[in-house]
């Protein structure tokens, strides 16, 4: 008996599928973070909802790619979502410089169209910012600030900002951190589901039976000991406080099998919460035993059936 342990093992695809999948998923939750956010942004709720976009997009490029190292998703998600935040700046610079000039265009009674008014904007930029680019682009909206109720990138700021400088450099950096530290959970969790190295195959989860509330530290002990044929006493129908579940290679080979014991709660809100207080690897034999004792129990007849067939007339 012994925990799953991943193998590490990552072919091509492996390696070229979780930044693939994860930097197009970055592209597509930056824009639409940056289009949603000219009209109105969350604080912490958006950056977290962005993370798990991104990291399930670098996720699905780990099963797709059958990836097993953990370093690679994990690079994979946050390299993700470095790129997705950058796409995201990148536009919102794009967005300001619009409102700049079309403001100014205003004022000088200009055609905004004029392709001369960009140069104006790097000519502001140099002078104010000492250059043009990114980094300058940056630097007019830290210098413009936000507030923390912000009500949209472009919107005009009646109220004095809360944050401007340095201090919206620390808010980026923060709102990084929490997008990366979302996308690249869910890579490292994907890259650590168990795995058949036998046939290239992730495994599949498959729950056998229910096990009653003050049955599963007795179900536990029967695991423990490798008393199998004991786990048919534990064993219920209603699988609403403890559930008995297989993971197991699809082709069936002889690989080992994954046997988890769980316990289920429920919260106030219905959301259903395990916590795992028996996970090994069997062998497909032992997992079998384990599967039959769980079954008896299950496909005997209800109390006070006899078995006798109907009276023949
Ligand atoms: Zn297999």
């Amino acid at each position: 008996m012994a925990k799953y342990a991943p193998s590490g093992k990552a072919g091509a695809m492996g390696i070229v599928l979780p930044f693939a999948l994860g930097i197009a998923g970055a592209a597509i939750a930056g824009a639409a973070f940056h289009f949603v956010g000219r009209y109105f942004y969350l604080i912490i709720l958006f950056p977290l909802l962005w993370g798990m976009g991104v990291g399930f997009a670098a996720a699905a490029g780990v099963k797709a790619g059958k990836c097993r190292n953990s370093m690679i998703a994990a690079a994979a998600g946050v390299l993700s979502a470095v790129r997705s935040y950058g796409v995201y700046q990148y536009l919102d610079n794009r967005h300001i410089k619009s409102v700049f000039l079309e403001a100014y265009a205003k004022e000088v009674k200009a055609d905004p169209g004029d392709p001369a008014l960009s140069a104006i904007y790097d000519d502001f930029l140099k002078e104010r910012h000492g250059g043009t680019g990114f980094k300058a682009e940056l630097d007019v909206r830290a210098q413009m600030g936000m507030n923390i109720s912000r009500s949209g990138s472009g919107s005009s700021r009646d109220k004095k900002p809360m944050i401007t400088g340095t201090g919206m450099y620390v808010y980026w950096i923060i709102e990084l951190a929490i997008i990366a530290g979302m996308s690249f959970l869910f890579p490292l969790a994907a890259a650590r589901e168990c795995f058949c190295e036998k046939c290239l195959e992730w495994y599949e989860k498959q729950e056998i039976a229910g096990v009653a509330g003050a049955g599963i530290e007795g179900a536990r002990k029967a695991l423990a000991a490798k008393n199998y044929a004991g786990i048919s006493a534990f064993i219920s129908r209603d699988r609403s406080a403890g559930a008995l579940g297989f993971e197991k290679c699809p082709k069936s080979c002889d690989s080992d099998i994954r046997v988890k014991l769980e316990t289920v709660t429920k919260d106030k809100k219905g959301k259903e919460a395990r916590v795992a207080v028996y996970d090994e690897m069997v062998s497909a034999a032992d997992a079998h035993a384990i599967g039959a004792a769980a079954a008896a129990p299950l496909s005997a007849p209800p109390q006070g059936f006899t078995g006798a067939g109907p009276a023949a007339p």
